[in-house]
């Protein structure tokens, strides 16, 4: 299947080593894109250990799970990125099925050479 992420890749060529720990990603966007698509596919151990530890209260596997399973994403844009933000639009079916969009700016930081995404602000 083509990757969740909007990469037009194959999944098991871009987001899916990241979520099997096979792979490191390697910068914040790539980090932000396997989180969106671990956001789709509700891989919850991932996106609760790729925030940074100061973040994970209220953010654990659970609520993870839940926010994944409750929103139905459509598609991610990517607006802008540098080495550790990243501006995105993550759209998403509300339960009435109209589209909505997450605007946010993320901040992501590099520690012994993982990436976690930090907080965001939304717009
Ligand atoms: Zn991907």
């Amino acid at each position: 299947m083509n990757c969740p992420c909007g990469s037009a890749l194959q999944y098991e060529n871009c987001c899916q080593p990241y979520h099997l720990k096979l792979k490191l990603a390697p910068t914040a966007e790539a980090l932000m894109r396997s989180r969106y698509a671990a956001f789709v596919l509700a891989e919850a151990d991932y996106l609760s250990e790729t925030t940074h530890v100061s973040k994970r209260k209220g953010n654990g596997k659970d609520a993870y799970l839940q926010s994944a399973k409750e929103t139905k994403w459509v598609k991610l844009e990517i607006i802008a990125a540098d080495f550790n933000t990243v501006e995105f639009k993550a759209f998403y079916l509300t339960q009435k099925f109209q589209t909505a969009v997450l605007h946010e700016k993320s901040n992501f930081v590099l520690e012994n050479g993982k990436w976690y995404y930090v907080d965001g602000v939304f717009y």
